[in-house]
């Protein structure tokens, strides 16, 4: 379909911005984009056409929105690629945030950072702002692997985000940032001695502390955020 005489940059454009593209012909159309102008130039008009987004929330099927958030989830972009390879992956993370900005609404009566952690452990994506500022934690020893370790910013919040897995695949985000993560709705403080709370929303588990630093861990298994907690007690902080 995106042979050069027979393509039509204005259709696959609407096809790829909805999200209506078979898995197979976007990655190809991905790679095409890279060195065709006028499809891409379609593409950004796509984008930033809200009708068009607006579109894709509500016609991407589940497998497309799987295979979205995948593709950000696992392979963020190296940062050395040229730039128009980043802006492809900034298109489809504007069509995933579009997909997932429906997720957020549950989460509207906690204080907004923490909703946008929230949204971020459910999606397991992270809309990164550039490298995380500390290096990632070291949680083999507890089992974790780390997936990806990004600079966000959680509704005004400037925060690391780590994603780690544990062996069967589940997913842990812990934050950390120099500042103290707004206490969420409905916590409860941890044990004496410690500072810091625990909470449930969303089916989530989420802990927040301050010690070694300010970290926030959430996942949707309690024990994955103790195992996390413990890791971050006993490994030596990464400096
Ligand atoms: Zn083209």
């Amino acid at each position: 379909m995106i042979g050069r005489r027979t393509h039509d940059p204005e259709r696959d454009a609407a096809l790829y911005v909805s999200g209506e593209m078979r898995s197979t012909d976007r990655r190809r159309f991905e790679a095409h984009l890279l060195r065709c102008d006028d499809c891409w130039r379609e593409v950004s008009l796509g984008r930033d056409g809200r009708g068009m987004v607006e579109a894709s929330r509500e016609i991407a099927p589940p497998g497309l929105r799987d295979d979205i958030r995948a593709s950000i989830s696992v392979a963020p972009v190296p940062r050395r690629l040229p730039r128009r390879l980043a802006l492809v992956a900034a298109v489809v993370s504007v069509l995933a945030f579009s997909i997932f900005g429906a997720a957020q609404v549950r989460s509207r009566h906690q204080p907004p950072p923490i909703a946008a952690a929230l949204t971020a452990a459910r999606t397991e994506t992270l809309a990164t702002r550039g490298p995380s500022e500390l290096p990632a934690p070291n949680l083999s020893s507890q089992g974790l692997q780390l997936v990806m370790g990004e600079l966000v910013d959680l509704a005004g919040l400037t925060s690391d985000a780590f994603m780690y897995r544990n062996t069967a695949g589940e997913a842990v985000l812990l934050f950390t940032s120099a500042i103290p993560f707004p206490v969420a709705h409905d916590a409860s403080r941890l044990v004496v001695g410690v500072n810091g709370w625990t909470a449930q929303s969303d089916g989530m588990t989420l802990v927040c502390g301050d010690r070694p630093m300010n970290y926030l861990v959430i996942a949707q298994d309690p024990s994955l955020v103790g195992l996390v907690q413990r890791g971050l007690v006993t490994e030596p902080t990464p400096s």
